[in-house]
């Protein structure tokens, strides 16, 4: 019955985050007006706002004017839904978990408006970084040193790597957006996780990048956002930071 509820909270925040993905790049509020039908301005009813079981009933359209809504919005409601799940599963109804559970939402926002406009937004990882920071003064999970060093090696190894490469290859490789990403990770998970969560993701990201090269005949310099694999990477820090941690270190005391 608790997860059942806790589904439905976060998917009723995930419907939330929906509104948060579509309006942030365009510096829209989140707040007001309403929800509204982007084809047809119609506002939507309270009782076409109910997540994922909406979407199914209008069958994907619009109650006013008929047009496709995107299964986007039910798949993040449902994701969201299964964070809120996962989190729980994993530390229990505590502040900690809330916490992660507002880290995952925040991962989700970026990932999906990094997706939509390669662009990652200031609004949410500047403040995460103060909030990571202030949770592990607060809660001491990190605690506040490795917090305060997982921000400082989070933005400064990504800076370093920018540079390197715009240093050997004259091209902008890497957005401010993934560094003030990372430094935002950093802050909430502590410095152990940040090569955890690069690993992950650049391990992610080369896999993609090299299908999606194989398949579409992608010229090798077409820039993949990197936004959405640092928050794969993220999440699973998250969740397996610690068994990932010590198989790491396990190969390296074995080699
Ligand atoms: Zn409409």
């Amino acid at each position: 019955m608790l997860l059942v509820a806790v589904f439905i909270f976060g998917a009723l925040i995930g419907s939330f985050l929906n509104v948060c993905i579509h309006r942030l790049p365009i510096d829209e509020s989140v707040v007001f007006p309403a929800s509204h039908c982007p084809h047809c301005q119609q506002p939507i009813q309270p009782y076409d706002n109910v997540p994922i079981l909406s979407y199914v009933i209008l069958r994907g359209r619009c109650r006013s004017c008929g047009a496709g809504i995107s299964a986007r919005y039910p798949a993040v409601e449902t994701l969201t839904g299964l964070a809120a799940v996962a989190v729980l599963c994993a530390g229990g109804l505590t502040a900690h978990a809330l916490l992660a559970f507002a880290f995952v939402c925040a991962l989700i926002v970026i990932t999906f408006v990094d997706v939509d406009c390669q662009i990652i937004p200031d609004a949410i990882s500047l403040p995460g970084i103060g909030v990571g920071f202030a949770a592990a003064l607060l809660l001491g999970q990190p605690s506040w040193p490795a917090s305060l060093a997982g921000i400082l090696l989070g933005g400064g190894l990504l800076w370093g790597v920018a540079e390197g490469y715009h240093w050997l290859t004259g091209r902008e490789g890497m957005g401010g957006g993934d560094i003030k990403l990372l430094a935002m990770i950093g802050a909430f998970l502590g410095w152990q996780a940040v090569p955890v969560t690069l690993m992950i993701a650049s391990l992610a990201g080369t896999a993609v990048g090299v299908t999606l090269m194989v398949m579409q005949g992608r010229d090798r310099r077409t820039a993949i956002p990197f936004g959405p694999f640092l928050a794969v990477g993220a999440t699973c820090a998250l969740f397996w930071g610690d068994t990932l941690i010590a198989w790491y270190l396990g190969i390296a005391q074995a080699a």
